[in-house]
C-alpha cells in the first residue's frame, strides 16, 4: 500500500534523542514515500518544526534527556495551525496515555512499529491534517473578506472601528504621535449623476487603489462610509501627514485626468495628536479631521487642512 499523491509530499517531523531509533524510524518513512526531518532534541525540534510546512510530528514518548510532554504542550502553544501529533510508545500504562493526549498528542503507536500499522494511522491523521489545512485557509479568507471593503480594497468601517481604539492607545501610551486623515471626493455626486453610478464605482475603486499604492505598511487605509476614507498613520505629525495626504491629493488627480469623467480631486482634512491640547481620543479626532476636511471644501476643494487645538493654532 502506497500513499497517494497528497500524502507523498507530506512532510514528517521525527523527534527522538536516540540516533539509531530515529534513522530506523525515518527509513521507515521514507520508504513509504514521506518526506522526513529528524529532530535529535529540543532546540532542534523547536527549529525544525514549521507550522506551515510540517505536516505531523511523530515523537518518542520516552527520551531520557527530553520531555517530550513538555515539548509537545509548546509546540502546540506555538502553532496556530493544527499539525498532528502521533506518540511512539513502549508503555501501556492508560495513565500515560492520557498524560499524552492531556499534553495535546493525537495518537500513539506501540514500538516496535509495525509498517501496516503506522501507515495506516499516518494516512489518517494525514487526512485530518489536510482537512484542518484547508479550513484554516477557508477562515483567513473570510476573516479578509469580513474586514475589506469590497469596492475599493481598503479596510472597512469595522477596520476604522478597530484600528482607531488600537492606535490611539498605543500612541498614549508610549508618547508617539498619531494622525488621522479624513478624503473626501469632490463633488461626486455630480459624477454619478453625469456618468451614472457604474462610472461613480470605478472612480471609488480607482481611489481605493490609488490610498494603497501611497501608504507605508504601518498606515491603515479605510472607507469610512460613500465616498469618505480615512488613513490612520501612526508614528506620524500633522506636518508629515499632510506631506502623504499631498502625493494622494495629486496622485489621484493624475491618474483620473484620462478617465471616462475627467480630472477628479479630493479634499483632506487632516487631525495630529501633536497639535491636540487634550490627551487623544477618537471623538476628538475625528472632529477635528471632520473640521479641517470642512475647511478645505470652503476654501475650495482639491486641497489638504490641518486641524487641530494647540495653543499655536488658536
Ligand atoms: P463635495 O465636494 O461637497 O463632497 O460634494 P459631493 O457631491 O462629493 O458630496 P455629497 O455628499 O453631496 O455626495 C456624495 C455622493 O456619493 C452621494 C452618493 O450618491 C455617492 N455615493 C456614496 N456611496 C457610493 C457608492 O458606493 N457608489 C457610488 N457610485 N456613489 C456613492
Ligand atoms: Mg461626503
Ligand atoms: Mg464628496
Amino acid at each position: 500500500m502506497k500513499p497517494n499523491r497528497d500524502e507523498v509530499r507530506a512532510q514528517i517531523l521525527v523527534v527522538d534523542d536516540d540516533p539509531t531509533a530515529a534513522t530506523a524510524t525515518s527509513s521507515l518513512l521514507l520508504e513509504l514515500g514521506y518526506a522526513v526531518t529528524v529532530a535529535h532534541g529540543w532546540t532542534d525540534a523547536l527549529r525544525a518544526f514549521d507550522p506551515g510546512s510540517t505536516d505531523l510530528v511523530l515523537m518518542d514518548a520516552v527520551m531520557p534527556n527530553v520531555d517530550g510532554l513538555k515539548l509537545t504542550r509548546l509546540l502546540r502553544e506555538q502553532s496556530a495551525s493544527y499539525v498532528p501529533m502521533v506518540f511512539l510508545t513502549g508503555l501501556t500504562s492508560k495513565e500515560v496515555r492520557e498524560q499524552c493526549i492531556n499534553a495535546g498528542a493525537d495518537d500513539f503507536l506501540t514500538k516496535p512499529v509495525d509498517r501496516l500499522e503506522l501507515r495506516v494511522r499516518l494516512k489518517a491523521m494525514l487526512r485530518i491534517r489536510a482537512l484542518t489545512k484547508a479550513l484554516e485557509v477557508k477562515s483567513r479568507e473570510f476573516e479578509h473578506a469580513a474586514r475589506t471593503d469590497s469596492l475599493t480594497g481598503v479596510g472597512n468601517r469595522r477596520v476604522f472601528d478597530e484600528r482607531i481604539a488600537v492606535e490611539i492607545s498605543r500612541a498614549t501610551r508610549h508618547h508617539r504621535p498619531l494622525a488621522l486623515l479624513m478624503f473626501d471626493l469632490d463633488r461626486f455626486k455630480a459624477v454619478n449623476d453625469q456618468f451614472g453610478h457604474m462610472a461613480g464605482d470605478q472612480l471609488l475603486a480607482l481611489f481605493g487603489q490609488v490610498l494603497r499604492d501611497q501608504l507605508r505598511v504601518t498606515d491603515v487605509p479605510c472607507r469610512y462610509g460613500g465616498e469618505e476614507f480615512m488613513i490612520i498613520a501612526p508614528e506620524t505629525t500633522a506636518d508629515q501627514a499632510r506631506v502623504l495626504a499631498e502625493r494622494v491629493r495629486r496622485e489621484f488627480a493624475r491618474s483620473t485626468v484620462d478617465g471616462p469623467a475627467g480630472p477628479q480631486t479630493v479634499s483632506v482634512g487632516i487631525a495630529g495628536t501633536d497639535m491636540i491640547d487634550a490627551p487623544p481620543d477618537r471623538e476628538t479626532l475625528v472632529l477635528a479631521a471632520d473640521a479641517a476636511l470642512y475647511q478645505a471644501k470652503g476654501r475650495g476643494r482639491d486641497r489638504v487642512e490641518v486641524g487641530g487645538t494647540s495653543p499655536t493654532q488658536r
